[in-house]
């Protein structure tokens, strides 16, 4: 198995997508490290199901990473950080307030920032390292009610490129993987009718499963993926081709 002896840490890796991505890094042979803030049942369940361990921490504060990262490293030192932890608050920008929009950026653009700080000097000091970052094709093409998390997608793939550059003469690698629509908590609360109209403009006319985005978060983190850095990935059933 390509990542035996590996320390990964998923954000938000309790339900979803990175559940999905949590359970495939351990199939790969890693030692996976499920991050949740609130639901300890669902990330103690998939941290026991892997051999993993579930750690609480807020990835949108400072304390929260440090002491993740610190909890990581009981296991030893940590080879690939996922920035996974998601949230949405969704409405019209001349209803959003400022709550809605400072807080989807504090988690999304903030914790992505924050965990990676958490790592890297650790990852230089060790010339070695893997980034992964689930940024969304809102981020790229925008969507109409998603300012505030189309903004923090988009800082998302941005903080990828530029950070990919700082660091890959140290021999660290950023990338950043963009799902389409897929089935998880985050887009079940949609209403019916948004998703009808979503699977009309999706070539494969269908919604997407986290197991369908796994699979490249854990190549991109293994040693096929050794020349790629600075990268964005869209899987999205062609919505964005
Ligand atoms: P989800 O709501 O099912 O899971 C999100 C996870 O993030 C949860 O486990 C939650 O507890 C965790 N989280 C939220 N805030 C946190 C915080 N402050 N600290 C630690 N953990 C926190 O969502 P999902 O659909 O599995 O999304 C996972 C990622 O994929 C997110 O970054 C999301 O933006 C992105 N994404 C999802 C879709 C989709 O259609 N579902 C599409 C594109 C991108």
């Amino acid at each position: 198995m390509e990542l035996q002896g590996k320390i990964a840490i998923v954000t938000g890796g309790g339900r979803g997508i990175g559940a999905a991505i949590a359970r495939e890094l351990a199939a790969g042979g890693a030692r996976v490290v499920v991050n949740y803030r609130s639901r300890s049942d669902a990330a103690e369940a998939v941290a026991a199901e892997i051999g993993g361990v579930a750690v609480q921490a807020d990835v949108s504060t400072t304390e929260g990473c440090e002491k993740l990262v610190a909890a990581a490293e009981e296991l030893g030192p940590i080879d690939i950080l996922v920035n996974n932890a998601g949230i949405t608050k969704d409405g019209l920008l001349m209803q959003m307030s400022d709550e809605a929009f400072d807080d989807v950026l504090a988690v999304n653009a903030g914790g992505c920032f924050r965990m990676s700080r958490a790592v890297i000097s650790n990852f230089v000091r060790r010339r070695a390292g893997v980034i992964i970052n689930l940024t969304s094709i809102s981020g790229i093409r925008g969507n109409s009610g998603q300012v505030n998390y189309s903004a923090s997608k988009a800082a998302i793939i941005g903080m990828t490129r530029s950070l990919a550059r700082e660091v890959a003469k140290r021999k660290i690698r950023v990338n950043a993987v963009a799902p389409g629509f897929i089935e998880t908590d985050m887009t079940a609360v949609l209403p019916d009718i948004v998703k009808t109209e979503a699977k009309k403009i999706i070539p494969m006319r269908r919604l997407g499963t986290p197991e369908e985005i796994a699979p490249l978060v854990r190549f991109l983190a293994g040693p096929g993926a050794t020349y790629i850095t600075g990268q964005l990935f869209v899987v999205d059933g062609g919505m964005t081709c």
